[in-house]
């Protein structure tokens, strides 16, 4: 069985989303992109391009190519053809015909990279952007994820970015993200083995805000979380062959794409509705 990251994410939140996310029946029915989806999604293919020394030379590199591939990619056009009737659809879901919103997002995402373009070292020739990489983790579960970005630096080490178009959190302690994080630790753990090097750093580069938020993996914190990885996805299998995939009610059901078919969440989320109706006192 192959687990992403993501889904492991997904799972730890809520088992009732994750299993509801592997049906594709489901996803089809009831999985919509949002303006935050097409925004993030053409930001990470713009930079793959932007980065892909095949496809961009160096002296190439200026804000207007990057401009170019974040329109193309949007659109589903150019170099980003083979998306043209993903992208189409994805815009429908997100915008449907409003044209303002959509340049409004459209401009926030010019923004992001115009910020990226002026703070970070555009002339870098990453080892792999976005990637696949997988590693056997155990003898039933292969962990794979998509890497945003791999450098490797003089010394032979390898940095992991996962870029975020996201908010940061308001958490930022270097220690407690080591302490917490599993994302970033998966991303570090496919990186060493498939590479058989050391990772001296793997961050979330927050592109909105300029912020880089990350951590040094040691050998002994990757052992840890791949122990606790291993124990986790060893759940997630047996989770599977029990056919046990509680609902865990939670902040984020206001966002989730099944709560149409969730009574637990649509509880949950009537509660927490009249719970804020409740505390409102504006007088209009
Ligand atoms: S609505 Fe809430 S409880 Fe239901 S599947 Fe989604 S996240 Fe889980």
């Amino acid at each position: 069985m192959k687990i992403f990251p993501t889904q492991i994410e997904t799972y730890l939140n809520c088992p009732r989303k994750y299993h509801f996310g592997r049906d594709p029946e489901l996803r089809k029915k009831y999985f919509k992109s949002s303006p935050h989806l097409v925004l993030g999604n053409a930001v990470h293919d713009a930079l793959q391009y932007f980065f892909d020394i095949t496809k961009v030379k160096i002296p190439d590199r200026t804000y207007e190519t990057l401009c170019d591939l974040l329109r193309d990619a949007w659109g589903g056009r150019g170099l980003f053809a083979r998306n043209s009737w993903k992208q189409k659809r994805a815009r429908e879901e997100a915008f449907g015909d409003d044209r303002e919103t959509e340049k409004a997002w459209g401009q926030k995402g010019l923004n992001i990279l115009y910020r990226f373009f002026n703070t970070q070292d555009i002339s870098a020739v990453p080892l792999t952007a976005e990637q696949f990489h997988e590693l056997r983790l155990t003898d039933g579960v292969i962990l794979g994820g998509k890497v945003d970005r791999i450098d490797r630096l003089e010394d032979g080490s390898l940095v992991v970015i996962d870029y975020k178009t996201g908010k940061p959190p308001r958490q930022r302690d270097q220690d407690e993200i080591a302490e917490k994080d599993l994302q970033l630790a998966a991303y570090a753990l496919l990186v060493a083995r498939k590479f058989r090097g050391k990772v001296s750093r793997c961050s979330y580069l927050y592109l909105n805000d300029e912020l880089e938020v990350g951590y040094e993996p040691d050998d002994d914190l990757l052992s840890r979380k791949e122990a606790q990885l291993t124990e986790i996805c060893t759940r997630m299998v047996k989770a599977w062959d029990d056919d046990d995939f509680p609902a865990t009610p939670n902040p984020l059901c206001g966002w989730c794409d099944f709560r149409e078919i969730c009574a637990e969440g649509q509880e949950y989320q009537k509660q927490r509705d009249a719970a804020v109706g409740a505390q409102s006192d504006l007088p209009f």
